[in-house]
C-alpha cells in the first residue's frame, strides 16, 4: 500500500522498482548467510563476489577497454574535483577547465588550490544555456589534462559530441550522465560519477582510469587519496560502502536486463523529448532554458510563463504527485530529472500534466 510518486528528483533519484523489490527481499538473509550484505565482513568470500560482479557489469555495459581501471572510491564527485589535480597535475604543468556549468566552476575552484588552472572555454556569459563548441575549446598540448563536465545537472544541458584532446588526457566528470548512453571510453583519461543519479545510492564514487595515467600520477601525496593506492587493491584498501556498491551491482544488473546502453539511450531520448515537446509547442508559455543543440536529456530545464503562474505549476504539480520539479536553488524555475531508472510512463504523466495545467490557464 505504498504511496505512489513520480519521482523526477535531481539526485539522490528514482532507482529501478525491481531493484529495490530484489534488495528487499534478500536484505536480512543475504544469500542464506543468515545476515545482511550490510553485515558481513568486506573480506568475505560473498561479498568480494557481489564486488567483483560489480566492476564485471561495469565494464561490459560500458564497454570498458582493458587498459582501463574501474575503481569504486568514497567522497562523491566532489572529492574527486581535489583527487584529479591531485594525482594528475605534476609540477610545473597546467591542467585546462571546459567550463559549463555550476559544477565545472566547483571543480575548478578546487583544483585551483592543488595547482595552476584555467579555463580552456566557457559559457558563463550566456548563462551556461548552452555547452561550448569545440572550436571554442582551447588548451595547449603540454596540459597535464583538460576536464570537461558532460552534463550539467543544474543547467540542463549536455555535451553530445566530446572535443578531441589528442594526447593531453580528457577527464569528465559524468555524473548525471554516465551509462545513459554508449560512449567510447577510449577517448577519456578518466571518467567519474558519484553513483546516486544513474548508478545507484549515494555514497559510491566510480572513477575509470586508464592505466598509464596511474603509473605517472604525483606520488608526493597520502595514499587514501592516491588512486593508485585503489587500484592496487582492487577498491580493498579500507572498507568500502559495501551496501552501496551491493545497489550498483544490482543496477546495473537491470541495465543489462533492459538490453544495455543502446536501448537505454533510446528510452532516454523518448522520455526527454515528451517534456521538450511540450515546450517548444507551448507558444511561450513554457520556456526551455538550455539552447536546443545543448539539451540534456537528463535534466530538463524550463520555465512557466510568468513568476505566479511557476509557483501555481509548481503546486499543483506537487499535489498531483510529482517529486522534484522545483529548479535548484540557484537558478530556480523547473527542472526534470528523468534519469534512467524513471520509467516512460512518469514522462508521459509529466507531459499531459504540463498540457493540462497550460490549457487551464490560458
Ligand atoms: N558533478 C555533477 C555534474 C553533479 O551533478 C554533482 C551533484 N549533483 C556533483 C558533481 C557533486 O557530486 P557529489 O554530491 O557526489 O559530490
Amino acid at each position: 500500500n505504498q504511496k505512489s510518486v513520480y519521482n523526477f528528483n535531481a539526485g539522490p533519484s528514482a532507482l529501478p522498482r525491481e531493484v529495490l523489490e530484489k534488495a528487499q527481499s534478500e536484505l536480512v538473509d543475504f544469500k542464506e548467510s543468515g545476515m545482511s550484505i550490510m553485515e558481513m565482513s568486506h573480506r568475505s568470500a560473498t561479498y568480494e563476489q557481489v564486488h567483483n560482479q560489480a566492476i564485471e557489469r561495469l565494464r561490459s555495459l560500458f564497454a570498458i577497454p582493458e587498459n582501463y581501471e574501474v575503481l569504486f572510491l568514497q567522497g562523491g564527485a566532489s572529492l574527486q574535483f581535489a583527487m584529479v589535480p591531485m594525482n594528475f597535475l605534476a609540477e610545473g604543468k597546467k591542467a585546462s577547465y571546459i567550463m559549463s556549468g555550476a559544477w565545472s566552476d566547483k571543480a575548478l575552484k578546487e583544483a585551483k588550490t592543488i595547482g595552476e588552472v584555467y579555463e580552456a572555454a566557457s559559457t558563463k556569459d550566456v548563462n551556461y544555456n548552452r555547452v561550448p563548441s569545440s572550436e571554442e575549446i582551447t588548451f595547449e598540448e603540454t596540459d597535464a589534462y583538460v576536464h570537461i563536465t558532460s552534463n550539467n545537472t543544474i543547467f540542463g544541458t549536455q555535451f553530445h559530441d566530446f572535443p578531441s584532446t589528442g594526447n593531453v588526457p580528457l577527464i569528465a566528470d559524468m555524473s548525471s550522465d554516465i551509462l545513459s548512453r554508449p560512449i567510447d571510453v577510449s577517448k577519456f583519461g578518466m571518467i567519474y560519477a558519484g553513483a546516486q543519479k544513474n548508478l545507484g545510492p549515494s555514497g559510491v564514487t566510480v572513477a575509470i582510469i586508464r592505466k598509464d595515467l596511474l603509473d605517472h600520477a604525483n606520488s608526493g601525496i597520502p595514499a587514501i587519496l592516491k588512486y593508485s593506492t585503489h587500484s592496487s587493491s582492487n577498491s580493498l584498501y579500507n572498507t568500502p560502502p559495501s551496501f552501496g556498491i551491493y545497489m550498483l551491482g544490482e543496477v546495473l544488473g537491470w541495465m543489462q536486463q533492459q538490453g544495455g546502453l543502446e536501448k537505454i539511450a533510446k528510452r532516454n531520448e523518448e522520455k526527454a523529448n515528451l517534456i521538450y515537446d511540450v515546450i517548444d509547442n507551448s507558444n511561450g508559455f513554457y520556456t526551455g532554458h538550455a539552447e536546443k543543440g545543448s539539451r540534456s536529456l537528463m535534466n530538463i530545464t524550463f520555465r512557466v510563463a510568468d513568476e505566479e503562474l511557476e509557483k501555481q505549476f509548481l503546486q499543483e504539480a506537487k499535489e498531483a504527485g510529482f517529486v522534484g520539479l522545483n529548479g535548484h536553488r540557484s537558478v530556480g524555475g523547473c527542472r526534470a530529472s528523468a534519469y534512467n531508472a524513471v520509467p516512460v510512463e512518469a514522462c508521459q504523466a509529466l507531459q499531459k500534466f504540463m498540457l493540462d495545467f497550460q490549457e487551464k490557464c490560458k
